[in-house]
Parts: C-alpha cells; structure tokens; sequence
C-alpha cells in the first residue's frame, strides 16, 4: 500500500511568516489518527494550534467562522488543493508516493487496456492524491505511442488534470483531442462523472488494487434508473425543502433563491433551509415531500440510498416540475 504524504515544512514556514500565535489546521478524515502528530509538529512554529474536529469535505469546506470564533491568525487547510486562495490559509495536499516499479506496473496494464481498445489519445486525470504521478505516467505513455492530455481546468482545480465531484473542467477542455479519459486513482465517484462529462468511455487505473477497467454502460444504466426514480417520485411532490449550506465553497444562496421561484411557478410550495453540514437527521419531522440539495452534489448521487427522504439536486428538481428535459439530465457541477 502507497504511503500518503503530508509534507508539514511548507505548513510550519507559513506560520512563522505570519507570526502566527493561534491557528486551526484541518485535518482529512484518514489521517484523523495522526492529529496529535501534526499539532505537536505544527507546535513548532505556533503557540496554540487548533485541530478542527468536525468532518471536512474538501477545500470547500473552509473554517471561515472558526477562525473569527477563535481569534485565528492562520489555517493550515491538509489534504486537498485551493478552491479559494486566502492570505491566512495554506493547503497543504496530500499525495500518494508511487514508486518507480509500482507506476511501471500500473502503466502496462493500462497500455493493454488501450492497445484492446485500440486507444490512442487519452484525457489523463485523477484525484488531488494521484496528480503529481499525470506527468510521469504521460511521458510513459508517450514512449509507447499514446497521447495524453492533461487538462489545466478552471480557477476551482488547483493541480492539472485534477477533477473533482463538482468540476470536469480538465477533461471538458481537452475533449475533441481524446478518444478516451482515463481516471488514475481510486473509488468510482469521480469516474461516474467522467463518463456523464464526457460521454467518452472512461478506464479506471486503480494503483490501491492494481486494477484497470472500463467503467461499463451498465454502471451508467443502473445509476441512471435510480435518479429518474428518484425525478418520477419528485414530480408528485407538493412541498419542497430547498438546502444551502453555509460552507465556504458549496454556497449557493441564488441558486436556491432561482429554484423557489421555479417551483413557486409550477404552483407548488418551496421552502428554504440553511444549515452547514448537511445530515438528514437534522431535518427529521419538517414536514417537505422532496429535499433539493444545493450543497456538493455528491450528498445526493453518491449517499441518497442512505436517506430516508427524497432527495434529489437541482437540475433534478428543474426536471421534476417540468422545467427541463430528462435529456438535459447533469452531475450539478459548481459555477467554473
Ligand atoms: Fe467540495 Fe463536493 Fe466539490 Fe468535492 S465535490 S470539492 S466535496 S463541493
């Protein structure tokens, strides 16, 4: 297994240019274990470091308030690239150090994969954790004849070739060069959105497994018919619970405010719902047929099996009440 790195130098020099006497760092959910480490490391370079406890989703996810709350000087923000610049916080990402061997491995198989599929010019892109290997693999692939491309993406990617849930940007820019995206990295959640992106086929190079697949018609299918359920049932809601929440990067108040005028329109009752992390236990008994998610879009199309509720994203709810055609069906990314 890969060890993940976090590199703290870059974190503990930010602090001492800032003079910093208090800070917070936020820490991913994986490398929760290791929070006494890193404070005591941080600990060299400031007084009182904070480690932030609650669940942190992504550099969206950032303790703007907390920082008020706490008179902080500095936020050292671990695992995940900038989505939002700021003078007090520094990212520091975490990425998997695949050896030499092990990059060699994961190359042959995907050049047999290609060579099956006679493939020849690739989106390359993968998660924040894999993204310093895109170069090395392209220049790999390139020695055997295939074209990689790896897109720059817009001002919320902050490493080429990175996608996340809400932003396909680097594969989007490069696709009438491709034949093909191929996601190097692991789980399923960003390759689904690759395929709705790009309607290209997508490989999946997972160097945790040593995998490489394609990720098939059927996955699309099956994922496919549970979100149209899940439109035909909001179709016959009457009341309809709006959420924002108020993290710093998946706020979306005039999205939300759009929506309840559409649904309005269409002679049905919205209303808006504001909280920060959203868990469905918060809003036991509110009395709204359907929930609509303004918040990352993975709540919905990743975890909606594990609500009780109805609830479904935006675009799925403008198809819903009529608004938008079945056809126009999209993974809600964030404005790029
Ligand atoms: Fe944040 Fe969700 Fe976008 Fe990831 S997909 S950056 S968690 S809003």
């Amino acid at each position: 297994m890969p060890e993940l790195i976090v590199d703290l130098e870059g974190a503990k020099k930010f602090l001492r240019e800032k003079q910093a006497k208090t800070a917070i760092v936020q820490i991913p959910e994986g490398l929760k274990t290791k929070t006494t480490q890193i404070i005591d490391e941080l600990k060299e370079a400031c007084e009182n470091v904070f480690a932030k406890m609650d669940p942190c989703f992504g550099a969206c996810d950032l303790p703007l308030n907390d920082m008020k709350a706490l008179n902080a000087d500095a936020v050292i923000h671990i695992g995940h690239g900038a989505i939002h610049p700021h003078k007090n916080i520094i990212y520091i990402p975490c990425h998997y150090d695949l050896g030499e061997k092990e990059l060699e491995k994961n190359v042959s198989a995907l050049l047999k994969e290609l060579e099956k599929r006679k493939i020849n010019s690739i989106a390359l892109v993968s998660n924040v954790q894999y993204s310093n290997a895109l170069p090395g693999i392209k220049e790999k692939l390139f020695r055997h004849g295939i074209k990689s491309f790896i897109g720059k993406g817009t001002s919320r990617i902050a490493t080429q070739g990175q996608v996340l849930g809400c932003n396909y940007s680097v594969v989007e820019e490069v696709q009438p060069a491709v034949q093909a995206s191929v996601y190097f990295g692991d789980g399923y959640f960003h390759p689904m959105g690759l395929v709705f992106s790009t309607k290209k086929p997508v490989i999946v190079v997972n160097p945790l497994h040593g995998t490489v697949e394609e990720i098939s018609e059927k996955n699309r299918d099956r994922f496919m018919r549970k979100r149209f359920a899940a439109i035909a049932k909001a179709s016959q809601a009457k009341k309809f619970g709006i959420i924002v929440t108020v993290k710093s990067g998946q706020r979306q108040k005039e999205k939300a405010l759009k929506l309840k005028e559409a649904i309005e329109r269409h002679g049905k009752q919205a209303y808006l719902l504001e909280m920060d992390l959203v868990v469905e236990s918060y809003m036991t008994g509110i009395g709204v047929d359907c929930l609509v998610n303004t918040a990352c879009n993975r709540i919905v199309l990743d975890d909606s099996d594990n609500w009780k509720t109805l609830i479904i994203n935006p675009t799925e709810c403008l198809i819903a009440i009529g608004e938008k055609t079945w056809e126009e069906w999209v993974p809600d990314e964030f404005p790029h």
